[in-house]
C-alpha cells in the first residue's frame, strides 16, 4: 500500500485557512494523493504540535501562519537566507535526517503576484510600506531585489520600523517615518499595506495625498478585511488596488514546488478561490 505523505497549516485560530483546498487543488494537477490538515495550536502549545506532527504522526512538512511564525524560525534546525532576513518562517520541511528546515516563501510569492499576474513594474517606484510586523518583514528585502528606487517604512510603533530599516542596512534606499507625520510625507506610486488592521476591523486613517498619479496599492489582506483599504486607495485615485489573495496562492506554489518538486499552475487556483 502506498503511504499518503501528510502536510498541515499550524495557525490559532485556523479554521478560516485556504491552504488546504490550495494544496488540493495543486496534487490534483500532478494526481498526487494528499493528505492535508490544519493544527489549531496555541502559542504555548506551538512547539510541541509541530514535534508531534512530524516525530510522532509522520507529518512531511507544513505551512506556518499566525501567530507562530517567529516561533516556527526559532525552532528550526536550519534555515533558508529568505527566513534569516525575515526572522520569520511560513514553511517548516522535515529533512531526510528528521531535522526540520525553515523557509519563507512570502517575499517571492507578493512579488510575483505583482509583476507575473498583475503586470506590475516594480522597477524605480517609490514605495511606502505600511506596518513593520512578521508580513512586512518577510516581505520588504524581496521589493529592493525586485528593484524600487526607494522604500519608505511607516509603523504606529515607530522602533519596529527603526529596527527593520536597520536589518536591512541600506540608508540611500530605505529610511522611516512616523506614522503621525503620514499627511506630510509626500506621495508613492506604491503602496503595500502589510498591517493587520483590517483583519482586526480597526480604521488606518491613512491620508489620500500618499496616493500618487498610476500608484499601485496592494493589501496584503484579502477577501472583506481588504475591503477598507482597497475602497481607501480606489477612492484617492489609486491606478490599480490588488488584495493578497494572489500572494497567499503564489506563497502556497512555492512550497508545494519545494515539497514535490513540481511546480503547480496557480491561476486556475486562484480564479477557482475568486
Ligand atoms: P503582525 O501581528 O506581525 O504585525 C501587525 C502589523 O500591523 C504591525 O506592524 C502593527 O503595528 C500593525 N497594526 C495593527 N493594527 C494597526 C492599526 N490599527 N493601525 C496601524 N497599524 C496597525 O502581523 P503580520 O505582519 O504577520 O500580518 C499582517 C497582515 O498581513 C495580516 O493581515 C495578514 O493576514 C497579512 N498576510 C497575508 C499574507 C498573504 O499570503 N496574503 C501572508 C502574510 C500575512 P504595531 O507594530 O504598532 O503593533
Amino acid at each position: 500500500m502506498t503511504q499518503t505523505s501528510r502536510y498541515a497549516v499550524f495557525g490559532h485560530p485556523i479554521s478560516h485557512s485556504k491552504s488546504p483546498r490550495i494544496h488540493q487543488l495543486f496534487a490534483e494537477q500532478f494526481g498526487i494523493a494528499l493528505s492535508y490538515g490544519t493544527i489549531d495550536a496555541a502559542p504555548d502549545a506551538f512547539a510541541d504540535a509541530v514535534r508531534r506532527f512530524f516525530h510522532d504522526d509522520g507529518g512531511h512538512a507544513a505551512n506556518v501562519t499566525l501567530p507562530h511564525k517567529a516561533a516556527a524560525f526559532a525552532l528550526a534546525d536550519e534555515r533558508s537566507q529568505a527566513a534569516v532576513r525575515a526572522g520569520s518562517a511560513n514553511v517548516l520541511t522535515r529533512l531526510d535526517d528528521g531535522r526540520l528546515a525553515a523557509h519563507n516563501t512570502d517575499g517571492a510569492g507578493l512579488v510575483r503576484d505583482l509583476t507575473e499576474r498583475h503586470g506590475v513594474d516594480l522597477r524605480d517606484r517609490d514605495m511606502l510600506l505600511l506596518g513593520a510586523g512578521g508580513a512586512a518583514r518577510g516581505v520588504a528585502w524581496s521589493f529592493l531585489d525586485a528593484g524600487v528606487a526607494s522604500l519608505t517604512i511607516v509603523n504606529r510603533t515607530a522602533a519596529t520600523a527603526d529596527a527593520l530599516a536597520d536589518a536591512i542596512g541600506e540608508p540611500a534606499r530605505v529610511r522611516t517615518r512616523y506614522w503621525e507625520d503620514l499627511g506630510g510625507i509626500g506621495s508613492f506610486d506604491l503602496i503595500v499595506n502589510a498591517t493587520s488592521a483590517g483583519v482586526l476591523q480597526q480604521s488606518l486613517g491613512l491620508p489620500m495625498a500618499l496616493v500618487g498619479a498610476r500608484a499601485v496599492c496592494y493589501d496584503m489582506a484579502y477577501g472583506t478585511a481588504a475591503i477598507p483599504f482597497l475602497s481607501w486607495a480606489e477612492a484617492a485615485g489609486a491606478y490599480r488596488a490588488y488584495d493578497g489573495l494572489g500572494m497567499l496562492v503564489e506563497t502556497a506554489a512555492d512550497a508545494f514546488e519545494l515539497w514535490h518538486g513540481r511546480r503547480p499552475e496557480t491561476e486556475p487556483v486562484y480564479r477557482a478561490l475568486r
